[in-house]
């Protein structure tokens, strides 16, 4: 049996074209050690003695960062809200590209959230690709809550203050809507170093800038359960679109969002400042997707997204990957935008920019490696001893 290399054995990454989050380099190789970047260098000057891995005919880029997670793998995580999930569910979409999830539960009991927040932090000792937890409500607008239980929908309490306030290292994503989540536990949740972003919402507009000015910073699946627009109501949408700090997360799966909506919500918003999430649900990273059953429906796949028996929405069957794919392909984003917007844009947001997001010295060797084309992706850092 081959022994396994040291942790501080020195790889080079060759014969990729390096996508660093900043420019496309050609010519160069990736040095990593003990899961960081150590250097760029140009193939000439790689350091003897270096264990060499190969990746002609594909782009290095940064690994994806998905933000909004509710399974994968035919994993649902607030069915089963447990580590093993977080672990299982990183793993089905780490095949695809995508090497930081932030594991998302949806509104239910405040028992099923408290167990999903526990099954995250015990995750994170096992695998540092799961940044945090996405609690996506039950603080949202009852009329905005699209495939949610009306059930768990309410209002913030001190205990929930409690519950989400932290200090075990771990990113703690909240979404609430202004109808059930007031300026005071917005502002204390913030101060408590959570980050805050709305959606599912009908809110006016006032309602939504008073809790950007006291801290919310980005919108949940923008246009996606969220009011329409209108010439002097902008609602949730229009604010979202007219602010120029907030970010803006959005499915680009080619049924939640028209292409049309994506380029406008990219012109509208500073460079930057859109990101994609997949929203994904069981059948996303999936061999052989199955139906599964959400806040009492049974939810199937159909054209390659995931509805109820009315087809209303309830989620997505994609990865980052095909979100990808999809803004290159059929929205007309250049790829080094589109994987900017898989990689570096949610790192900003979740707060991590300074070492996820980009393959530059010092940053976490998290990376991807694709086909120019983007029919396919290589799982190499399964070979490497990677830390996020
Ligand atoms: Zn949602």
């Amino acid at each position: 049996m081959k022994p396994l290399p040291s942790p501080s054995t020195l790889y080079v990454l060759n014969d990729a074209i390096l996508f660093t989050g900043e420019a496309m380099v050609e010519g160069h190789s990736l040095l990593v050690r003990n899961g960081l970047i150590v250097d760029i260098v140009a193939h000439r000057s790689v350091p003897i003695g270096a264990v060499g891995i190969s990746f002609a005919d594909h782009i290095l880029a940064p690994g994806f960062i998905d933000a909004q997670v509710n399974g994968g793998g035919d994993i649902l995580f607030n069915a089963a809200p447990t580590a093993e999930s977080c672990l299982k569910i990183a793993a089905a979409h780490r095949k695809f590209g995508t090497t930081h999830i932030l594991p998302t539960c949806i509104s239910d009991t405040p028992e099923v959230t408290r167990q999903a927040i526990q099954a995250v932090r015990e995750s994170r000792q096992k695998d540092s690709g799961i940044l945090g937890i996405h609690l996506e409500g039950p603080h949202l607008g009852l009329e905005a809550r699209g495939i949610h239980a009306k059930e768990h929908i309410r209002g913030i309490n001190q205990e929930d203050l409690r519950l989400y306030t932290h200090d075990s290292g771990e990113i703690m994503l909240l979404t609430v809507a202004p109808e059930n989540a007031t300026p005071q536990y917005v502002h204390a949740l913030h101060e408590n170093g959570c980050v805050i972003s709305l959606g599912h919402s009908n809110a006016l507009s006032e309602q939504v800038n008073s809790l950007l000015e006291i801290g919310a910073s980005g919108f949940t699946h923008l246009f996606n359960g969220m009011g329409c627009m209108s010439a002097r109501a902008p609602g949730i949408a229009g604010v979202a679109l007219d602010d120029r700090r907030s970010w803006c997360g959005i499915i680009a799966d080619g049924h939640h969002v028209s292409a049309e909506m994506i380029r406008l919500a990219l012109r509208a918003k500073p460079a930057g400042k859109v990101f994609l999430i997949s929203d994904a649900m069981p059948p996303a990273a999936s061999d052989a997707p199955q139906p599964f059953q959400l806040c009492g429906e049974t939810i199937r796949v159909e054209n390659g997204c995931c509805v109820n028996a009315q087809g209303r929405l309830a989620g997505s069957a994609i990865t980052l990957l095909d979100a990808v794919r999809h803004c290159v392909k059929h929205v007309g984003v250049e790829l080094d935008e589109a994987l900017r917007m898989a990689s570096a844009y949610p790192a900003a947001f979740l707060g991590c920019d300074k070492k996820l997001g980009k393959l530059l010295p010092g940053y976490a060797a998290s990376a991807v490696a694709l086909k120019p084309d983007l029919s396919a992706c290589a799982p190499w850092f399964k070979k490497l001893p990677v830390s996020g």
